[in-house]
């Protein structure tokens, strides 16, 4: 029954999408043993030991820090944190697994509940389901005729991270995952960077006719690299799921791929259920207590969360809800912003609109790495420069100029006009400008004085190039006048 080809479009059935998001977490050793967890570009293999190797007797040792940034995630999204919890053994075969299981949570989650907002809209909120602590697998590297494995990523510390079927389309799944991802960066749990595997995320897609209450078959969809992926993986998905039901068809529980080349789901396997895994209590390693103190230091640790900062600034420092979002949009650039506004408070929204505008511009040219930007442009010269904006010193279009070359050159905006020049033209040059323009353009000048007003816009237009765009609009449309007046 799979691709009948047939796929309602009258909006007749709902898609329901759950995720599961594996999230790798930023600490310099494994989960269970001292290796370290930064791996990259390491050789296979090397950063290995008898614990994340499975070897015979070797015992697991949990990593404080990879505790504590899984609470500190956990508080993030709002969930429960709980005091008393424990490892357990989820039992598979495969050869990235060294010891034959993975050491997770699953009974008892550190985490239950909490949430996300889809693009800032507490209306459009996701709930979460769990938040649980567990070890990564090695790799596979698939070679001409068989596969290698490589053990360095064995053991690294992961959160899962589970939500409710909160989600109705892949968009909503592709604003789940920005949030999170913005989040996790935020709080320093996690680089989320979908393309090294820091952040990995399953699927989980069902139908159902719009207005049943009742949940459809769901189909996993796993190996999916990129938000662009997410998103149209789910899409086909539903349209699949809906073809099947609409013909009578009967889905199927199982697993399916994303063939990125093909842009469809292809099956992989039946779904194994949870009884497949046999989990049991984890034999090598105590219950893990968490202490309220402990706890709360962890919540103390927090910086302001991305959602309470766009608010502030929206509300609080008048940038409005568009210009608040673009600037939140990492922790770094919104520390930016408020340092450029604290220079200047009275310029707040100017300063934001010269940093989402222009110097967005620049920046995201170069990929957006906000600690770049503050080098090149520290904000105290971003605010320098909308003085100068502001003060009338320099027009718009040369102070756009003066950006690209403090940007450029690193150089402080005063080093930069007077440098190039750009400041505003003073009376005896905006003089020499009107005198050469009215020389220049005979036509337009009959034209004005036959009557015809739109020639003035002309003339000014001219002016207005002659001093490239240095001149007053308002000075240079006053002398214009007063010297056809003159000349009259
Ligand atoms: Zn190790
Ligand atoms: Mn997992």
């Amino acid at each position: 029954m799979n691709d009948p080809g047939r796929v309602p479009t009258d909006g007749s059935w709902e898609t329901v999408v759950g995720l599961e998001t594996h999230v790798q977490l930023q600490t310099r050793s494994k989960m269970f043993c001292a290796c370290s967890a930064d791996y990259a570009g390491a050789e296979p293999n090397t950063h290995t030991c008898p614990v994340c190797l499975g070897l015979p007797g070797a015992l697991p040792v949990p990593n404080a820090a990879a505790v504590a940034l899984a609470a500190r995630t956990a508080l993030a999204l709002g969930g429960t944190v709980h005091a008393r919890t424990w490892f357990e053994r989820k039992n598979y075969h495969y050869p990235d697994l060294a010891k034959g299981y993975q050491i997770s949570q699953y009974e008892a989650p550190l985490c239950t509940g909490g949430g996300l907002d889809l693009d800032g809209e507490p209306a459009r909120r996701v709930r979460l389901e769990r938040l649980h602590l567990e070890e990564d697998t090695g790799k596979l590297i698939h070679v001409e005729g068989g596969a290698l494995v490589d053990f360095n990523r064995s053991g690294v510390p992961l959160v899962e991270i589970v939500t409710r079927p909160d989600l109705r389309s892949g968009e909503d799944a592709r604003a789940y995952l920005e949030a999170l991802r913005q989040l996790l960066r935020w709080i320093g749990a996690s680089t989320a960077n979908m393309e090294d595997g820091a952040l990995r995320v399953d699927v989980n897609v069902s139908v159902r006719p719009r207005g049943a209450a009742e949940l459809g078959t769901k189909v996993e969809v796993k190996n999916l690299n990129s938000f662009a992926a997410v998103r149209a993986a789910i899409d086909h998905e539903a349209d699949r799921l809906a073809g099947i039901l609409a013909a009578g068809g009967v889905v199927v529980h199982e697993t399916r791929g994303w063939d990125e080349a093909a842009r469809r789901t292809v099956p992989q396997r039946s779904k194994e259920s949870a009884e497949d895994y046999r989990y049991f209590p984890e034999p090598d390693l105590p219950p893990l207590v968490v202490d309220a103190a402990w706890l709360e230091a962890r919540r103390a640790e927090l910086p302001e969360l991305p959602a309470a900062r766009r608010a502030r600034l929206a509300s609080g420092a008048g940038l409005g809800p568009d210009a608040a979002r673009l600037v939140t949009r990492d922790r770094a650039t919104a520390d930016y912003v408020e340092s450029a506004i604290a220079a200047r408070p009275g310029a707040a929204l100017a300063i934001a609109d010269w940093i989402v505008g222009p110097l967005f511009g620049l920046a995201n040219a170069e990929g957006h790495d906000a600690h770049a930007m503050a080098a090149r442009v520290p904000p105290g010269e971003l605010a320098a420069l909308v003085a100068l904006v502001e003060g009338g010193a320099l027009g718009r279009a040369a102070a756009k100029d003066v950006l690209a070359r403090m940007y450029i050159d690193a150089a402080p905006a005063a080093e930069v006009v007077a440098r190039e020049g750009l400041g505003r033209v003073d009376d005896d040059a905006l003089g020499a400008a009107v005198r050469e323009v009215l020389a220049s353009q005979t036509r337009a000048v009959a034209d004005y004085r036959a009557g015809k007003g739109a020639a003035l816009g002309f003339l000014l237009g001219a002016v207005m190039r002659a001093t490239r765009g240095q001149a007053d609009p308002a000075a240079a449309r006053a002398a214009l006048e007063a010297a056809l007046a003159a000349d009259d």
